[in-house]
């Protein structure tokens, strides 16, 4: 039998009202914040990702899905890659299609998108490789740090509509890349006796980005990356001021943070300030629910022109992990149908396709077996289908033109036309 790929896996019918929930409540929040959607391809040209995220960052290093597009006649054929986070592609839409030429100086983009993205990761649980990420980005010439409070605030909304509590809101500043010279020169200088207590890839991340140590999960490591200077301690003073504005804003909105000195985000765009929210305990080792920070630079790096922004993803798995089991439970029971059609003969079957047309072109929702059965059997499937109603119809409705409409929860029936079902059930 031909099953998933490693890493992926089918999201069932029985879960899916969950995680609609968590994209309705999402687009709902966007709404609100004044965010707009964008839908970018999932694949991309790997440069995108390659000098966007970095080259030194794990994602590009060992992550992607990259291939060979075949080659016409003529060409060598393009490398091509599915995109394993979002945020580039959106900065490159932002450039190819100039969305900031309309803009009044100052205005802000403020763009959202809901997808796929695709990691060469360990699977475990609440980690795949093909996964889903809601993210939002806002660009433009601006890097008010209100920006950030406000989008975070957004973020606390969300969760809370969502009822996932125990959550906790990581903070940092990576500095301007500008001005990290001095500061990655100090941490080489205190990696560099301590190499051979590091694992290869940390070598690998010394000697291209030493920043990246930081993301370091294995556990070997964290002795050595506990006892490494912090790049908070050697901002630049105009990173310094916007981290204290940043914060300053949060205060003002009550909204609790920690700050993580160690917390460097695993791409290599961010710049000055950077977040994480992690989860509760239903999450287990991944507890990482969603993560950001502010990118600078980024639409330069890709050939565009100077733009400031800032933004977030998280996971769309992880955020559905998260959903408290009696909200979990209450979303599966309220997706079910309104009315489940019962009928007894063959005149009355074909009766009841013409109720049920009519019942669905007024908006309600009518599930109904095609079979002809006994009446405890249908009643059985009526059940079965957790709609809240049954609708019997038998010979002597189908003359009467008056219909058994039975309240499956509290078992009472009623006699009612076609019209007083459709009020009864709008
Ligand atoms: P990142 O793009 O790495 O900053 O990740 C942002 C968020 O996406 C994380 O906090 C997770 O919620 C989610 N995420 C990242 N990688 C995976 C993965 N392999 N599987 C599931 N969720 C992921």
């Amino acid at each position: 039998m031909i099953q998933t790929v490693r890493g992926t896996r089918d999201i069932l019918p029985e879960d899916m009202p969950l995680w609609r929930r968590v994209e309705d409540v999402a687009r709902e929040a966007f709404r609100r914040y004044g965010f707009s959607e964008i839908r970018t391809p999932i694949f991309e040209k790997t440069e995108l990702f390659a000098r966007g995220v970095g080259e030194a960052t794990d994602i590009v290093h060992k992550e992607m899905y990259t291939f060979i597009d075949r080659a016409r006649a003529d060409s060598e054929g393009e490398s091509l890659t599915l995109r394993p986070e979002n945020t580039a592609s959106v900065v490159r839409a932002y450039i190819q299609h100039k969305i900031f030429a309309d803009k009044s100086p100052g205005e802000l983009t403020r763009l959202y998108y809901i997808g796929p993205m695709f990691r060469r990761e360990r699977p475990q649980a609440g980690r795949y490789r093909q996964f889903y990420q809601i993210g939002a980005e806002v660009m433009g010439s601006s890097d008010d740090p209100a920006i950030e409070a406000e989008v975070i605030e957004m973020l606390e909304w969300f969760l809370k509509e969502l009822k996932i509590t125990g959550t906790t809101l990581l903070i940092n500043s990576v500095g301007e890349p500008a001005s990290r010279a001095a500061y990655l020169e100090k941490l080489r200088e205190a990696i560099k006796p301590n190499l051979d207590r590091l694992c290869a890839d940390c070598h690998h991340r010394y000697e291209t980005n030493a920043l990246r140590v930081f993301d370091c999960k294995i556990e070997s490591c964290q002795a050595v990356i506990a006892s490494l200077p912090v790049i908070t301690d050697s901002l630049d003073e105009a990173s310094r001021e916007h981290f204290g504005k940043f914060k300053a804003h949060l205060d003002a909105r009550g909204i609790a943070y920690k700050v993580n000195p160690r917390m460097v985000r695993g791409l290599d765009y961010y710049t000055r300030t950077a977040f994480e929210i992690v989860g509760n305990d239903k999450l287990g080792a991944q507890n990482t629910l969603v993560g950001g920070g502010r990118y600078d630079g980024l639409s330069e790096t890709i050939g565009g022109p100077p733009t400031k922004g800032f933004g977030f993803a998280f996971g769309l798995d992880r955020m559905v992990m998260s959903l408290p089991e009696d909200e979990a439970g209450r979303l599966r029971a309220a997706d079910a149908p309104d009315v489940f059609i019962v009928f007894l003969g063959e005149a009355a079957r074909d009766h009841a396709f013409n109720v049920a047309r009519d019942l669905r072109a007024a908006g309600i929702a009518v599930a109904m077996e095609f079979e002809d059965r006994k009446m405890k059997k249908a009643m059985t499937a009526a059940a079965k289908s957790r709609a809240r109603y049954a609708l019997i119809i038998g010979d002597d409705e189908v003359a009467s033109g008056k219909y058994g409409l039975k309240n499956l929860t509290a078992g009472e029936q009623e006699s009612l036309t076609l019209d007083e079902v459709i009020a009864k059930l709008s």
